[in-house]
């Protein structure tokens, strides 16, 4: 019988890796809590909307349209739409085995499935990340990503004017569907002064021409721009959101490199509704779940760690994506093509994986460019006020967390978050957890803010039911 590879994730990175797999010979089983393939990248309406055609904010749409459909219509792949997975198991033998909830999230039809692969292929993507200003809880202040996922998913725009403010490259093609959707957008404002984004994006200048599409693409967004006559300002950030029961004014204001507030050069401007992010956060519970190590240092700034076959710590676990660093979509497709095929049994000394190894590593120099170019400054706790809330689930202030940090529950991070119950909530700390760890540096230890057991929600009315095996699943675990 052929090698069972699991993959979580049908973005960029998770078509890849089953287009591998299924390459290298073996049997796939492709899971994804949306109802389409595609990710965040390629999202899309969904059916019931009608015929969509891709936009032309769809970048390699045709490349992307091949992909799903050699996938999907392969006979050796099982594609699982609206499927999440809940959890993974480490088992005593191999790979763990991978829970899914199967069906539409409110359907009656929805089941419990248990999957015990022969290799494991994580490629569940990142979420956007938003620091907490005075007034960021105020409705009509959107992530970034929630106002492109209705304007892309939905066609619905967040309000109108809009203004776009954080850091990096995301901010362009979010305002780019915000004017393709029918909103005014007002400015977009890059928190990085202008030296560090050209010093960044100019870095390592020889291995640009490997990025092509990429900067074709940002160019095509700042035209878009430009035609609409959306000012790009660098070195200047929202700074509060103000208004009376939802929000009406932004309060931006030029930063110094650090993000520190430049004094007297705040400006207020009236808005409908206001979109923000400052970068990406992976998605690491199912890594952290498995067992598998972690790189990048401070805890708000870790991603999986691989091999050059995007093997993790943990035998028979891959991943790729995302989740092993913020790279863009071609990068995370290659990747996924190489761990598809380790995972699928796939010799490694194939020329075709050897190739795809150089072209990951070129694609994965942009992420170093990208990071040189839009870093989150040090400080912008200074934006904060002791009532700012930092953890919006449990209404956690700034000055409570810093009251416990310093005082009953000091030097442990897990003491600050059970006193004042920061990350607790329902979104369990998906949104605050990098934010709280960031602010707790130097003053607390310990915590892990992608330690969460359970990584989408589940019924206890679905957890009381016996999963559903698979007839192929119980011969392999016998
Ligand atoms: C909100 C958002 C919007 C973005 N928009 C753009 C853009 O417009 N232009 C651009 O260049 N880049 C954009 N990016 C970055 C771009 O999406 C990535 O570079 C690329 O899509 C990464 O591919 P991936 O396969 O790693 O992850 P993704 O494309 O995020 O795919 C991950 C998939 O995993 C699924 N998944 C996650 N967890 C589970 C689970 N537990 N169970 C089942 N399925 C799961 C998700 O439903 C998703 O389909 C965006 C990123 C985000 C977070």
């Amino acid at each position: 019988m052929s090698r069972h590879v699991v993959v979580v994730g049908a973005g960029p990175a998770g078509l890849g890796a089953a287009a591998g797999a299924l390459r290298a010979g073996a049997r796939v089983t492709l899971v994804d809590a949306a109802e389409e393939p595609g990710g965040q990248y390629h999202r899309m309406p969904p059916a019931a909307f009608g015929a969509a055609r891709p936009g032309r904010l769809h970048h390699g749409w045709r490349g992307f349209e091949r992909l799903r459909d050699r996938v999907l219509g392969h006979p050796r792949c099982d594609w699982w739409p609206e499927s999440a997975v809940w959890t993974v198991e480490r088992a005593e033998q191999g790979p763990p085995h991978v829970h899914v909830l199967r069906g539409e999230a409110d359907g009656a039809g929805r089941e419990r499935r248990v999957l015990r692969p022969d290799a494991l292929v994580l490629a569940p993507g990142a979420h956007d990340r938003v620091l907490p200003f005075p007034g960021w809880e105020l409705p009509g202040v959107y992530t970034a990503g929630a106002a492109q996922a209705l304007a892309k998913g939905e066609r619905l725009v967040i309000g109108d004017p809009v203004l776009i403010a954080g850091s990096g490259p995301f901010l362009l093609p979010v305002a780019a569907s915000l004017l393709e959707a029918g909103a005014t957008v007002l400015e977009v404002l890059e928190a990085n002064p202008a030296a560090t984004v050209a010093r960044g994006w100019a870095r390592r200048p020889w291995e640009l021409a490997h990025q092509a599409g990429k900067a074709g693409e940002l160019a095509g967004y700042a035209g878009l721009l430009a035609r609409h006559r959306v000012p790009y300002r660098t070195g200047r950030a929202v700074i509060e959101a103000r208004g009376d029961g939802r929000v009406e004014e932004a309060v931006t204001a030029r930063l110094h490199h650090d993000w520190s507030v430049v004094p007297g050069t705040e400006r207020t401007v009236a808005v409908d509704a206001l979109c923000v992010t400052h970068g990406f956060s992976p998605q690491l519970e199912l890594a952290v779940a498995a067992g598998c190590l972690l790189r990048g240092g401070a805890a708000d700034a870790a991603f999986a760690d691989v091999d050059a076959d995007q093997r993790t710590s943990v035998p028979g676990v891959y991943a790729a994506g995302e989740i092993t660093g913020i790279a863009g979509a071609p990068a995370a497709r290659t990747e996924g093509l190489l761990a598809g095929w380790a995972a699928g049994g796939g010799d490694p000394g194939d020329r075709a994986a050897a190739a795809l190894r150089r072209r990951r590593d070129r694609a994965r120099a942009f992420a170093g460019r990208l990071a040189a170019a839009h870093p989150v400054g040090a400080a912008w706790p200074g934006w904060l006020r002791p009532d700012t809330v930092v953890c919006r689930c449990e209404e956690t202030t700034y000055g409570a967390l810093l009251r416990a940090a310093d005082g009953e529950a000091a030097g442990s991070a897990r003491a600050v978050k059970l006193g004042t119950r920061a990350g607790l909530g329902p979104c369990q700390a998906r949104v605050c957890g990098p934010t709280v760890a960031g602010l707790l540096r130097g003053r607390a230890d310990g915590g892990d803010p992608h330690h969460r057991p359970v990584a989408q929600p589940i019924r206890l009315g679905e957890l009381a039911n016996p999963p559903v095996e698979d007839p192929e699943e119980k011969e392999s675990a016998r």
